[in-house]
């Protein structure tokens, strides 16, 4: 069998225009814009590249972005200050902070302070317990992205033996989250699993988050799979590469996503799509707490 591509540059492009139709309706209606506000501290260039993204996907789709750039030396009160003033500002209705953070700054008591109705990126406890109990938010970009790349291929899931390689609270475990939530039966494998191979070998949906490029062998997935390869590792010539040994695992595979072009296109355009649901959330709760 030879797999078939699932095209997450189309499909990301297809929900990128979506978007941007809704905010052009919102402004029709005379409704607010919708507002990110990215926050990017210190100089890392990866993360510089991920956030000038970020603005030009808002652009493009009529969402206003705020960039916050600080220094590598602040402060964890300083930055928290930030929070706060974010949190207070109306025209925000979203708030990204671009990990990781220098070393001497912990992100977890940020993202914690971060208002669950404006965490777009679907981090925060809140949110998480939201996904964790069947109660859906606003839910993690990259594994959101992962169940749209499934539905617009028009694959189901329901009841499929999926396998999460990779356990972080930002790719695996909500991952996890989502697919049980679409009825698959789901194993998670992470450092200590004992047999990857096996766990690998049963799964009729394979997601592989890791970033060690091959760790999971081509000749391992099983005939007729669903592979999505959510790694991005850089070769030394230059070349990206997944977690999964592309080339053997597409002879097996029905399904597959390439890197580059597969899941990482969409983190950007769930990013968009959980700007907009926020906005639009931000106007229910102002109409809630506006007295008639
Ligand atoms: P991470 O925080 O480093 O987590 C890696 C996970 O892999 C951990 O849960 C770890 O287990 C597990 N792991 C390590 N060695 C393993 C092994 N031998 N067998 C099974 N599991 C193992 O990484 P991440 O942030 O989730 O990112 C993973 C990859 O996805 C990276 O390549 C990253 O660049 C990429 N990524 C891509 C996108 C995108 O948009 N396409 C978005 C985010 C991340 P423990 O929990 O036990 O430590």
């Amino acid at each position: 069998m030879t797999a078939r591509l699932i095209d997450g540059k189309a499909i990301a492009a297809q929900v990128r225009e979506q978007v941007a139709r809704q905010v052009e309706v919102r402004r029709r209606e005379g409704k607010r814009i919708p507002g990110l506000a990215v926050v990017l501290v210190g100089d890392d260039p990866a993360s510089h590249v991920y956030v000038s993204n970020k603005h030009r996907a808002c652009d493009q789709a009529g969402i206003l972005s705020f960039q916050h750039a600080l220094p590598s030396d602040t402060s964890q009160q300083a930055l928290e200050q930030l929070i706060d003033e974010l949190n207070d500002d109306p025209s925000v209705d979203g708030i990204l902070l671009q990990l990781p953070l220098p070393a001497h700054l912990d992100s977890r008591p940020i993202l914690e302070r971060i208002l669950p109705h404006k965490d777009v990126d679907g981090f925060h406890p809140y949110n998480l317990g939201r996904l964790a109990q069947r109660l859906p938010v606003l839910r993690p970009c990259t594994p959101k992205g992962i169940m749209t790349l499934l539905q617009a291929s028009g694959l189901k899931v329901r009841g499929l033996d999926a396998t999460v390689v990779g356990a972080s609270n930002i790719v695996g475990r909500p991952m996890a989250l989502e697919l049980m939530l679409a009825g698959c039966t789901t194993t998670v494998c992470h450092r200590f699993t004992r047999d990857l191979e096996a766990h690998v070998r049963r799964a009729e949906l394979l997601v592989v988050a890791v970033g060690k490029p091959g760790l999971v062998k081509g000749e391992w997935v099983r005939d007729g799979a669903i592979v999505i390869d959510v790694g991005i590792n850089r070769e030394e010539e230059g070349r990206l590469v997944g977690d999964v040994e592309y080339a053997p695992a597409a002879e097996r595979a029905a399904w597959i996503t390439p890197v580059p072009g597969g899941v990482g296109p969409m983190t950007v355009a769930s990013l968009l799509e959980n700007t907009l649901y926020a906005a639009e959330r931000h106007d229910a709760m102002e109409l809630e707490i506006t007295p008639s």
